[in-house]
């Protein structure tokens, strides 16, 4: 997922999070009003002001202890929420028992976690909420002392059943359609940024990604370089053995190039025989040796015909990197070593 997705998935259960913070908020609120208004009408009345105390408590330590914004960028925060919700679903079966059993309007509390994960999570989660619900209802209907009747009872644990299979699904089918999304944005994204011949990234791709680094460079005022490589008379090839071969070259030229350099510097095909390389700040001495060995790669390919590259570098001055800048320097000094007899490499410490 890009970044800017990630940020929006995060906003998204940092929201999530102060909802449900506020929901149990005011479930407590509510419960205790309840309790101070049935005071003496009903059974366990200190005991119920005291739960809802601890659980208030509760609440206020698990939001000290994973803030919201922790909370919605943790690799745990399904297992954070299933804590929170056996919680939950724990204090309200204790209180529902405490306040006369299944005749307590807290069992209506029960349902309310399989509404509100799926309102976000996954299935597992979803039917794991909804699991447990279950759980304290038939607890509760086991233990019931009031003469709750069991028809009433079991119509109610059915409706629960059937509350969570369709939560469950309306979440399996959301979720199943948003990787599918993910997935077809990734590869658009993916094709957009390629060149459709050697894989490489386009030009567009190769200047963003270019300007992007340059930036985080320019911030910790680090010295950048850039290569420019253009195949040597290449248009020969295209003329002697045809067009197909001359891109079947490129291609060559492409693997080339990408075995020659690490796995996390930017390689792009700027151009119809252009090729850039973005090194990032590698020392000057690491620089040359990858330029060099990127045009003795090249020098050495002879299937179809012996090529040769001219390559253009530039390095920057520490934190003064400009993507445009750079690559026209760059591009300088590869007409540099162009005029001085091409298969070779032209520095340009750029300004
Ligand atoms: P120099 O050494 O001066 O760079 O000579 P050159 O022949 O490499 O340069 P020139 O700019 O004269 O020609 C570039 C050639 O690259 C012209 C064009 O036919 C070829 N070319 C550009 N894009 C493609 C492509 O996608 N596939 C193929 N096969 N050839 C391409
Ligand atoms: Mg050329
Ligand atoms: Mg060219």
């Amino acid at each position: 997922m890009r970044a800017s997705a990630v940020e929006r998935e995060r906003e998204v259960w940092r929201v999530y999070a102060r909802t449900g913070h506020v929901l149990n908020l005011v479930i407590v609120v509510i419960d205790t009003a309840y309790v101070v208004a049935t005071w003496g009408t009903g059974p366990h009345r200190l005991f119920l002001l005291w739960l809802n105390l601890f659980a208030m408590l509760g609440l206020v330590a698990a939001i000290a202890v994973v803030p919201e914004v922790k909370l919605a960028a943790s690799p745990n925060r399904d297992l954070i929420f299933a804590a929170w919700i056996t919680w939950g679903t724990v204090l309200i079966t204790v209180a529902a028992s405490a306040d006369g059993g299944l005749v307590s309007p807290m069992v209506w509390l029960l349902p309310l976690s399989v509404m509100f994960t799926a309102v976000a999570h996954r299935a597992t989660v979803v039917a794991f909420s909804g699991g447990l619900a279950l759980a304290g209802y038939l607890l509760l209907a086991a233990t019931d002392g009031s003469g709750f009747a069991p028809a009433p009872a079991g119509l109610h644990a059915v409706y629960l059943l059937a509350l969570t299979y369709a939560a469950v699904s309306a979440t399996r089918s959301r979720w199943t359609h948003h990787d599918e999304q993910v997935v077809l944005h990734e590869e658009l994204a993916h094709l957009a940024d390629r060149d459709g011949l050697t894989g490489l990234l386009n030009h567009r791709a190769f200047h963003e990604q270019l300007a992007a680094r340059l930036d985080r460079c320019n911030v910790d005022r680090l010295a950048a370089t850039v290569l420019l490589v253009d195949l040597d008379h290449f248009k020969g090839i295209n003329d002697r053995l045809g067009h197909q071969v001359g891109d079947e070259v490129l291609r060559t030229v492409a693997l080339a190039i990408t075995s020659a350099v690490h796995d996390r510097d930017l390689v792009g095909r700027v151009g119809g025989e252009e090729f850039a390389v973005y090194l990032g700040t590698v020392p000057p001495a690491e620089a040359h040796e990858i330029a060099e060995g990127i045009r003795t790669t090249i020098a050495r390919i002879e299937d179809p015909e012996p090529l040769t590259a001219s390559i253009g570098a530039a390095t920057s001055r520490d934190g003064l990197a400009v993507a445009n800048d750079l690559l026209a320097w760059a591009d300088e000094a590869m007409y540099v070593a162009k005029r001085q007899g091409r298969n070779r490499t032209c520095w340009l410490r750029a300004a």
